[in-house]
């Protein structure tokens, strides 16, 4: 993105008014930032490595749950070029429980590429960084100011949040984000754009919080309207969210008289593609019917159910499954046998693992 020179795009008693506003909010972060084990602390050079695949790892996740999944990725892999000569499987295998597993897949076809085209250094403009896999605009812009320090602008929810309320924008955020966007870009400073967008970030994940912002700890009340109407946390404007769907599936349990377990591979496209799974069904809007089952098993055997459903919520759907257990010795076609100790070391995302849990339990109290 072009960035706006003072007094052209902007008049220049606005340009001044948004120097200020972000100055107030430099001055915080310099007292307030967040330590974070990615983040550089000051007079340290940012580590583009470190920074991306934060970034990555914190694509709809919160940071909470992104400290384990890093410091695992970082003492495994230290730097690009061990990632880029890793094993796919372990890249996933370490991945597994975090979820949205084609930002894995994109993590490590986006290190082949950066070795191979790249000399194993990340390009530092925003278009480069988008040309790669999994980098969108948002991650292209937030590499190009946090690492590089260059002028980017980099709007999440956190920070859409925060200007929404800033300026009191009228409509639900998902109508507005081109106002937004266009607000983002004039508040964002030439000078310190990686500082600026940290410290914006930090505003919303600290102070400017989603239901109980604490207004009086944050350095822009005095500017904020939304603050003025003593109702901040009235801002974004709500749209009335639809129901998600319910799909219903079942999971085949297959267990050998040693104790192993059947495990497959899922396709590498479509949910949770690339995977580890106990064998499921198709995933249908209406319970299946035993000729369904039958079909779609991956041995012809007698199944028992075991008691209880595992549930699962998935960003557009929920997910109900039955779990079906069998005993057997051959192997299904497309399928491997793992013993029940090591299945925890496999890919499994968190559905699976909500799968092993409760044929652990049905098999503990029987
Ligand atoms: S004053 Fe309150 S509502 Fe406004 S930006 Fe700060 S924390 Fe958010």
């Amino acid at each position: 993105m072009n960035k706006p020179e003072n007094g052209t795009m902007l008049g220049r008693s606005t340009a001044g008014r948004n120097d200020r506003t972000a100055s107030l909010l430099l001055d915080w972060y310099d007292r307030h930032r967040r330590l974070l084990p990615w983040r550089a602390v000051p007079g340290e050079k940012p580590d583009v490595y470190r920074i991306w695949l934060s970034e990555i790892m914190l694509q709809q996740t919160k940071v909470a749950t992104v400290r384990s999944f890093y410091r695992n990725f970082i003492v495994k892999w230290p730097t690009l070029t061990q990632l880029a000569k890793a094993k796919r499987t372990d890249v996933l295998r370490l991945w597994a429980g975090l979820g949205y597993y084609a930002r894995a897949r994109n993590l490590y076809a986006c290190a082949q590429v950066v070795m191979g085209q790249y000399g194993g250094n990340f390009p530092d403009t925003e278009e480069n960084l988008r040309s790669l896999p999994g980098i969108g605009s948002y991650t292209a812009a937030a590499i190009t100011a946090i690492a590089y320090n260059q002028w980017a602008v980099v709007v999440d929810g956190n920070v859409e949040r925060v200007l929404a309320r800033l300026y009191t924008v009228e409509k639900p955020i998902v109508e507005t984000r081109p106002l937004l966007r266009q607000l983002a870009t004039r508040l964002t400073p030439q000078d310190r754009p990686g500082d600026y967008a940290q410290a914006i970030m930090d505003l919303g994940a600290l102070i400017c919080t989603p239901r109980s912002p604490k207004c009086v700890e944050c350095p822009w009340t005095r500017l904020c309207k939304a603050h003025s109407t003593g109702t901040p946390e009235c801002w974004p404007r709500k749209k009335t969210k639809a129901k998600k769907p319910r799909r219903y599936g079942v999971a085949f349990w297959i267990e050998r008289s040693d104790g192993a377990v059947i495990l497959r591979r899922r396709p590498d496209k479509g949910i949770l593609g690339g995977m580890t799974e106990i064998p499921t069904s198709v995933w249908y809007d209406h319970p299946l019917s035993e000729r369904s089952v039958r079909a779609q098993s991956p041995i012809k055997t007698h199944w028992e159910t075991i008691p209880g459903l595992v549930r699962h919520s998935f960003t557009h759907f929920n997910l109900e499954l039955t779990i079906l257990t069998a005993e057997a010795e051959r192997t299904p076609k497309d399928a491997f046998w793992c013993p029940k100790r090591k299945i925890k070391s496999e890919a499994l995302p968190s559905l699976m693992r909500k799968v092993v849990a409760l044929v652990q339990t049905a098999q503990n109290s029987s």
